[in-house]
């Protein structure tokens, strides 16, 4: 059976918005576009009840009160908002001043958490960025051993977007709360994938964006808790006072619409999806890890998500290894920070050392992924590597047993 080429296992960077939710979004667009801050005519009516429709399935996704959702632009706008928010509100020196509070994260988290709390150093907060386990995990262990008298915030991503692994946030939360330390996670990968409950779980801040579950780009959500204990932020962005004034700007009506939708989707198919994403993961490691020698799923074995592999080749070039295998959207072990080529900070914080950290490929998939195309990337995989190794000179002298870590290199 031919398959369609390109075939796109990116699914961590972004999502295909669902048709369902394209469907449920387009009315707001050209019939029901009023703003839902206009109080005095239907228009405005229209669109208010459509936005707290779309709170409500977010909410229900969570299990939160609808009271507690804050509509954003994503996750980062999200992340953003909690941690300037929560360490602004809870600062223990004014503003200028130094000791104004210590705040807990880990090194491996998503940029859009890392320079948030980079910025707070700079203003006074001092930060301990933890270093995970071999596996990728941050346990709630760690971060006791990190806290303070002056912790004000403690900032755990629930499942990491290089790697999949999920840390002990249950743990964590429990923690803070005993502690009396706000808890915000970073959920954006997990939302939506796993059985997410604020309540049961001690979370007290949440961020999440819609376009990773198979909603729009550029709106995504915060959840606020509002009791036991009541969480209070600083706004970030100024002016009408929407959205309890934690987030001031006319809201994207469509764009919330389509978040709600996508919520109320992944409550109702989550439990199917899981088992079918996780079967799929496991014949994609299966089937290259089973023919290729010198290979690594990075990562805790089981602490992962269903949708994520992060492999590591040995004796391949990443950038070969990405050439080669073109017709497949994949995410690489490298950022492309300027002009050179960084190995992944995620990778390097695990220990995993630069050459291998450049010949890695996260491989994510998602709604929309078949089998067969799952099938065809492995093989295609394989093929690469085995081609690109043939032309490897340490490939050889590793095959003959020579260990070439030991390996006295000429100086010149
Ligand atoms: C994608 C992602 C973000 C950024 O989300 P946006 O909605 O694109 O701003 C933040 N954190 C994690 C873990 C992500 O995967």
């Amino acid at each position: 059976m031919a398959i369609d080429l390109p075939i796109y296992l990116d699914n961590a960077a972004t999502t295909r918005t669902d048709p369902r939710v394209v469907e449920a979004m387009l009315p707001y667009f050209t019939e029901t576009f009023g703003n839902p801050g206009s109080r005095n005519h239907s228009f405005g009516w229209a669109a208010e009840e459509a936005v707290e429709h779309a709170r409500q399935q977010v909410a229900d996704l969570l299990g939160a009160d609808r009271k507690e959702i804050i509509f954003t632009s994503g996750a980062t706008e999200s992340n953003n908002l909690a941690i300037k928010g929560a360490a602004s509100m809870y600062a223990k020196a004014p503003a200028g001043q130094s000791g104004r509070g210590h705040i807990i994260t880990a090194l491996h988290e998503h940029k859009a958490v890392l320079d948030p709390c980079k910025r707070l150093q700079r203003e006074g907060f001092e930060v301990t960025y933890l270093q995970p386990g071999k596996d990728g995990l941050i346990t709630a262990k760690m971060v006791q051993e990190a806290m303070r008298e002056d912790t004000i915030l403690v900032t755990i991503m629930w499942a990491n977007n290089e790697l999949g692994t999920i840390n002990e946030i249950p743990e964590i939360g429990k923690l803070c709360h005993e502690k009396g330390v706000v808890f915000h996670t970073d959920a954006t990968q997990w939302v939506g994938k796993m059985p997410t409950d604020v309540e049961r779980d001690h979370v007290d801040l949440l961020s999440m964006s819609g376009h990773k579950i198979y909603g729009p780009k550029g709106v995504g959500a915060l959840y606020v808790r509002r009791r036991r204990p009541r969480v209070r932020l600083t706004a970030i962005q100024e002016g009408g006072g929407q959205e309890r004034g934690f987030r001031s700007g006319t809201l994207n009506v469509p764009g919330i619409v389509g978040l709600g939708k996508a919520c109320e989707l992944c409550a109702a198919e989550m439990d199917d999806e899981r088992e079918r994403l996780l079967a799929l993961r496991r014949k994609l490691e299966k089937s290259i890890t089973s023919r290729l020698d010198t290979v690594q799923v990075n990562g805790h074995a089981e602490k992962r998500l269903p949708h994520i592999a992060n492999i590591s080749f040995g004796f391949v070039e990443g950038e070969s290894l990405m050439m080669a295998t073109k017709e497949i959207a994949m995410s690489s072990g490298s950022a492309c920070t300027s002009a050179s080529l960084e190995p992944s900070y995620v990778l390097k914080a695990l220990g995993i050392g630069d050459d291998l950290a450049h010949s890695s490929l996260r491989i994510s998939m998602g709604r929309f992924t078949t089998e067969a195309q799952v099938e065809y990337a492995a093989d295609k995989i394989v093929q690469a590597v085995n081609k690109l190794r043939v032309l490897s000179p340490l490939y050889d002298m590793h095959n003959e047993g020579i260990d070439i870590t030991k390996i006295q290199w000429q100086a010149h």
